[in-house]
């Protein structure tokens, strides 16, 4: 069997959606999955996955397992991954058995930075200026090109900040970039914006889609703290956020939720800085302040229903909880908004261990 699946039909409550990987993007998909009257099988290597303890069913395996995967698959009416740096091998390979998506070509331009902005700049989208460093040889053209001070960036396999490093001379790149032990990277302008924010997004089977109002993001050390609707968007840049994101759903060929991270300008623009073929940290507030959050939408979207209304009923602002902040839960169930917690087991420096998220009236 060789031909990539491809959903006929629904998949009627009832059904099965695989989902790859058992965090807590897998956990509240499992969820939404539940909601609809969907089952949910979660893949994932951890025996003691956060996804598991909400799941109907799951399997404890590799990512190149193909026998396990294989047979994982047999289980699913469809199936979808909660993190990018699951092997695309594995999505290929699953494809071939269910209908699985997003697809596995939107998940190779995800995982490799340097792929995602020559396919963003190709569709005629902004980025920051950036080049490719395979090698210390490659870094006087690097600087010369980018600029200084700069981020220089692995390839592949950062999240969160790691794999990152900013530099400000070719001598602080060599050492990065030895810090790296040799990963190729990626020399990226380092931009001095006005805020972040992000567009999630879906494309349904059909072809529709369907945005969500884009939040203001804040980062701390990398990692996302706050996400705020409404942002400081202007509404042209609102649409134009919607329009970048469009563009690249369609020309991805892409089912599920997606989301395009931002850079606004303090002169106005919009660069991309990354895609994530998946739901994101920055749409958790969807759960609250939209009737469809983006959970639900991804799991409409893959198990091939109509995608829902992506309207935004309150204001929002979601709050991440990290490390040792979830140390202090009962005072954060005290506080007033609605908490998530992960059911993760170690608490750990910079580990996402829940959010909340407080509403008001929408403005
Ligand atoms: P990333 O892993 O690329 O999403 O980066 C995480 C965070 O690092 C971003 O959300 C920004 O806050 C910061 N960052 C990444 N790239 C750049 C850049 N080129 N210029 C300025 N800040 C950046």
């Amino acid at each position: 069997m060789s031909d990539i699946q491809k959903l006929s039909a629904p998949v009627p409550p009832g059904g099965t959606i695989g989902i790859l990987g058992g965090g807590q993007l897998g956990r509240m998909l499992a969820l939404a999955a539940a909601r609809l009257g969907l089952k949910a099988h979660i893949y994932s290597n951890e025996s003691d996955a956060p996804a598991f303890q909400v799941s109907a069913a799951h399997t404890m395996g590799w990512y190149d397992d193909e026998a396990a995967l294989k047979a994982f698959a047999e289980q699913c009416d469809a199936i979808t991954f909660e993190f990018e740096n699951v092997p695309s091998e594995a999505i290929a390979l699953l494809s071939q058995f269910k209908p699985t998506n997003p697809n596995a070509k939107a998940l190779m331009i995800g995982q490799d930075r340097l792929e995602e902005k020559t396919f963003v700049r190709k569709l005629g989208i902004k980025t920051a200026e950036y080049a490719a460093v395979d090698s210390a040889s490659d870094i006087n053209l690097a600087i010369t090109k980018v600029g200084a001070p700069a981020i220089l960036k692995t390839r592949r396999l950062g999240y969160d900040g790691k794999g990152q490093a900013k530099v400000r001379s070719a001598d602080e790149t060599v050492r990065a970039l030895e810090s790296f032990k040799g990963a190729p990277a990626l020399l990226e302008d380092f931009v001095d914006f006005a805020f972040e924010a992000s567009l999630i997004a879906a494309r349904g089977l059909d072809g529709s889609f369907a945005a969500y109002d884009p939040p203001e993001n804040i980062h701390g050390d990398h990692i996302l703290r706050k996400s705020t609707v409404p942002s400081r968007l202007t509404p042209a840049q609102i649409a134009e956020a919607r329009n970048i994101a469009k563009r690249i759903a369609e020309a991805l060929d892409y089912v599920g939720v997606l989301c395009v991270e931002l850079f606004a300008t303090k002169d106005g623009a919009l660069l991309v800085n990354e895609i994530a073929p998946r739901v994101h940290n920055s749409g958790h507030w969807t759960l609250e302040a939209c009737a469809i959050s983006q959970f639900e939408q991804h799991i409409r979207a893959v198990a091939g229903w109509p995608l829902g209304d992506p309207a935004r009923h309150s204001n929002a602002v979601m709050e991440n909880i990290i490390g040792d902040d979830a140390a202090n839960w009962l005072k954060l169930a005290k506080g007033g908004g609605a908490l998530h917690l992960y059911g993760k087991s170690n608490i750990r420096k910079g580990r996402k261990m829940g959010h909340v998220t407080k509403l008001s009236a929408k403005s």
